[in-house]
């Protein structure tokens, strides 16, 4: 894997973005709703440079993605919703790459009434987009490729990196390889303990 964005890069953009949404709210009330499970870092740090009475909620998106990394069916969770009516929202998400995730996530929240809806990205991919909406705030715009970290993982690994790094193509070779491998002991040991794996240091 090779480094996209430094954990400096991205810590000043998020300050950046942070100001741009406290300028465009100018002390009104913000509830700022995460979607799970992507966005939890960029959430958590930009939560505290917003210089705004502020609420946080979440939501949850999955577009299930099998040991390949291209999306598929979308289902969305809102039973861990606070009550959004008549307030202003924020949607925060990790990436906007087709749109479709976004696009859906603004539709289901507006059916709730909200005053207004806006929604704010780490990364927006260039050339992919599927959807006539655009977030309104987005930090950095990067080429195609598998992202992972700083939140966004492949296979439920490395959320926990600082920085941004993008997957190449013996990565994503040698994880799919260790996956069958250790789908496979899990199996003859008569259970799935996934959870615990060990990822290679790619
Ligand atoms: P979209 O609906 O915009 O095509 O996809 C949005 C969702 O797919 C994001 O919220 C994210 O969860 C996932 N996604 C899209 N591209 C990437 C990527 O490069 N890396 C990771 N880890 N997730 C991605
Ligand atoms: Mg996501």
């Amino acid at each position: 894997m090779k480094q996209l964005l430094a954990e400096e890069q991205i810590q000043d953009a998020v300050r950046r973005l942070a100001d741009d949404i406290s300028e465009y709210y100018a002390g009104r009330p913000l509830t700022v709703i995460g979607v799970l499970t992507g966005s939890i870092v960029l959430v958590a740090d930009l939560i505290r440079h917003l210089d705004l009475p502020l609420r946080v909620g979440v939501i949850q998106a999955r577009s299930y993605r099998g040991p390949q990394t291209a999306p598929g069916q979308l289902a969305i969770d809102d039973s861990m919703l606070p009550d959004i009516r008549e307030r202003d929202v924020l949607l925060v998400d990790d990436i906007f790459d087709t749109g479709r995730t976004l696009a859906a996530l603004v539709d289901q929240i507006t059916a709730l009434e909200p005053r207004s809806v806006r929604s704010a990205v780490l990364l927006r991919k260039t050339g992919r987009q599927q959807v006539e909406m655009r977030p309104d705030y987005v930090a950095f715009e990067i080429p195609d490729g598998f992202v992972v970290g700083y939140g966004m993982d492949f296979q439920d690994a490395y959320r926990h990196l600082p920085y941004v790094a993008v997957l190449e193509a013996d990565d994503l070779a040698a994880n799919v390889l260790h996956r069958i491998v250790y789908d496979r002991m899990s199996y003859d040991r008569g259970h799935d303990d996934r959870r615990g794996c060990f990822f290679p240091d790619l």
